[in-house]
């Protein structure tokens, strides 16, 4: 019988060589530390996100990976060719900006010729990639248009045609879906990800909406302040963030700050006197007896009823101050006699409420023992 082999990532895969590498790369802007030594690798044909939040440092890394900045010291390999002294134009990047820049007196057509007539390519060749490329974005029966006959994702489509027109080895997208409205760019995420794929070429994108962040993305680098803090997965990230910072980046979350009062190979015990709270974790974490410590659950794994469980640990009580309906699932915030508040997330399986319980009652929280992650950074 032949075993699956389940297929490495390029990333868990030590025998694969990163296509990007940023090493030590900083840059100050006069006084101040924008990008702080960081360090990355990506892989061929990956599709990654840098997600942080405003002023985090991503553009300028962007613009660093382009050639548009010149880093303050480390350096840039695409390809296993350093990038130190190659200006912009020589550089097998390309970058789609959040505004597309496209040219307004232009067609499409036109707009995605644009960078293959510099090049002095054969019309006929240039005629053949255009149509492709539109072919590819679903625009060929609007070639003839210029940007102002367009909707805002056709624009959007035309500046990714014309990005890819030079067949760039990586591309650079910075907060691409930025200017179209919420029902376009969930729509747009997936159609972006399907030609990523078809094409084969390596994103970078740049975006501060994590949800964008982890539907599209193979990895996510979570940044904050120059500094990368975590890379993984979009499902690692969130099932597994290795700080508060990333913890509450990502999603929402419940964190409660306590002792740790028994560490074991295979679990941890964390009693948090403020709130009343015992936490018994089934994963070792490596935080030393005595140690202070954050334990993160997250809303949905956090069961709510009003009978009290019988157990002494990984509950806790309160009073429901907020119910909120969202559809497809009801959050409901409880407030804790410590003050502190606590998220439930329901899934509303039936029309109407979805639990036989209102404002101000009194309900218990619960969740089991590998649902809470201690947090290490
Ligand atoms: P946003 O999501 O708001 O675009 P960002 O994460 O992309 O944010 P950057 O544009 O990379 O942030 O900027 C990082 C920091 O560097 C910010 O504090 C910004 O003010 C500063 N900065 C960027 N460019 C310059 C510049 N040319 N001169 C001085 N400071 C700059």
């Amino acid at each position: 019988m032949k075993l699956a082999i389940k297929k490495l990532e390029p990333w868990q895969n030590p025998n694969e060589e990163p296509y990007i590498s940023i090493e030590n790369i900083s840059k100050n802007f006069g006084n101040f530390p924008a990008v702080v030594d960081f360090n990355l690798e990506i892989y061929k044909g990956e599709f990654f996100s840098l997600l942080g939040g405003s002023g985090c440092g991503k553009s300028t890394l962007l613009r660093m990976l382009a050639g548009f900045e010149q880093p303050t010291s480390g350096k840039i390999y695409i390809d296993g060719m350093d990038m130190t002294n190659i200006p912009p134009y020589e550089r097998p990047v390309n970058m789609m900006f959040q505004s597309y820049a496209l040219f307004p007196h232009m067609t499409v057509e036109q707009n995605v010729a644009f960078g293959l007539k510099q090049e002095n390519m054969a019309k006929s060749e240039i005629k053949d990639r255009v149509y492709d490329l539109l072919d590819l974005v679903e625009l060929k029966a609007f070639a003839k248009r210029k940007p102002n006959q367009l909707s805002g994702g056709q624009r959007q489509r035309t500046a990714l045609a014309r990005s890819l027109a030079k067949q760039p080895k990586v591309l650079l997208l910075d907060e691409p879906l930025a200017a179209l409205d919420k029902k376009l760019r969930d729509k747009t995420q997936f159609e972006l990800v399907n030609i990523q794929e078809e094409v084969g070429v390596t994103f970078i994108m740049v975006t501060h909406d994590q949800e964008e962040a982890m539907t599209m993305s193979t990895r996510v680098g979570v940044m904050e302040q120059g500094r990368i803090r975590q890379v993984g997965a979009p499902r690692e990230v969130y099932e597994y963030p290795n700080s508060r910072f990333s913890a509450e980046f990502i999603g929402s979350i419940n964190l409660f700050d306590g002792l740790v009062v028994e560490e074991e190979r295979d679990h941890a015990l964390v009693r948090d006197e403020e709130n009343d709270c015992t936490l018994y974790i089934s994963h070792s974490a490596s935080v030393p007896l005595g140690s202070q410590a954050t334990v993160a659950i997250r809303p949905e794994k956090v069961t709510i009823t009003k009978t009290p469980p019988k157990t002494d640990r990984n509950f806790t009580k309160g009073e429901v101050e907020e119910i909120a309906y969202l559809g497809d699932v009801s959050i409901y915030h409880v407030r804790l006699k410590s003050g502190k508040l606590v998220m439930a997330t329901v899934p509303n399986l039936q029309r109407g409420a979805a639990l036989p319980i209102e404002w101000e009652e009194e309900v218990y929280l619960k969740w089991n023992s590998n649902s809470g992650i201690i947090l290490t950074a």
